[in-house]
């Protein structure tokens, strides 16, 4: 493959994104592209890590230059894709994931036909509240506003070309793995293998 993938990964705060990124992650043809978000960092957050952290005065300057690539206001907060490294590291042949929601997704809809959707389900709701729970990096309010946003954005599950279920962790590893691998093996992405094999024939 010349080009990478552009692979678009969205589920409700607390399916397990990041636990299945920090593994999938580990083998460096992927490049995760880092958001920007006007939301405050979560304890253990590092900024140009998991976000670039901007204040809404720089999210909105961004905007008006055109630097994003999609974004959208999720609860109370602004998020999106900065645009340079995207198309640099696609080139590089590097497969780019953009971790964002539904509303930025279906911008990439449109703008990039050749993107995966790949959406991550909690086995249920009930189960992902417990998640966040546990995960104790949220007060009780901001919980249940995102589960009941996570609700309306299972809604929009169908939308995508892949739905996983991250309830047993390491299947769910498996199956984005897997996704991965049988979008590399698409004709249209072995056009230089095939002039390869054909080569004095
Ligand atoms: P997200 O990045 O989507 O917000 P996290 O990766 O932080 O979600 O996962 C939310 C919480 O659920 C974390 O505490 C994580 O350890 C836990 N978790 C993730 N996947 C599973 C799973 N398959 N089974 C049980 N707990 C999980
Ligand atoms: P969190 O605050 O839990 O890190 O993220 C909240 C939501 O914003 C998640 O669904 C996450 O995928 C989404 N998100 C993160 N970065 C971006 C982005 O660049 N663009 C969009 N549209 N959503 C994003």
């Amino acid at each position: 493959m010349d080009k990478g993938i552009l692979i678009v990964l969205s589920a409700p705060s607390g399916c397990g994104k990041g636990t299945i990124l920090a593994e999938v992650l580990k083998d460096e043809k992927f490049f995760y592209s880092v958001s920007a978000t006007t939301r405050s960092p979560r304890p253990g957050e590092t900024d140009g890590v998991n976000y670039h952290f901007l204040s809404k005065e720089q999210f909105e300057e961004l905007i008006s230059t055109g630097g994003m690539l999609e974004y959208a206001q999720y609860c109370d907060n602004y998020y999106g894709t900065p645009r340079d490294k995207v198309t640099e590291k696609l080139n590089e042949g590097r497969h780019v994931i953009l971790e964002i929601e539904v509303q930025g997704a279906m911008q990439i809809r449109e703008k990039c036909p050749d993107a995966v959707f790949v959406f991550i389900a909690p086995p249920s709701v009930g189960e992902l509240r417990n998640r966040l729970v546990n995960r104790g990096t949220e007060t009780i309010d901001v919980i249940e506003k995102r589960v009941s946003e996570a609700a309306h954005e299972i809604s929009f599950a169908p939308k995508y070309d892949y739905v996983i279920v991250n309830d047993v962790l390491e299947t769910a590893i498996d199956d984005f793995r897997s996704v991965i691998r049988a979008e590399e093996l698409k004709a249209i992405n072995q056009k230089n293998i095939i002039d390869e094999v054909l080569k004095n024939a």
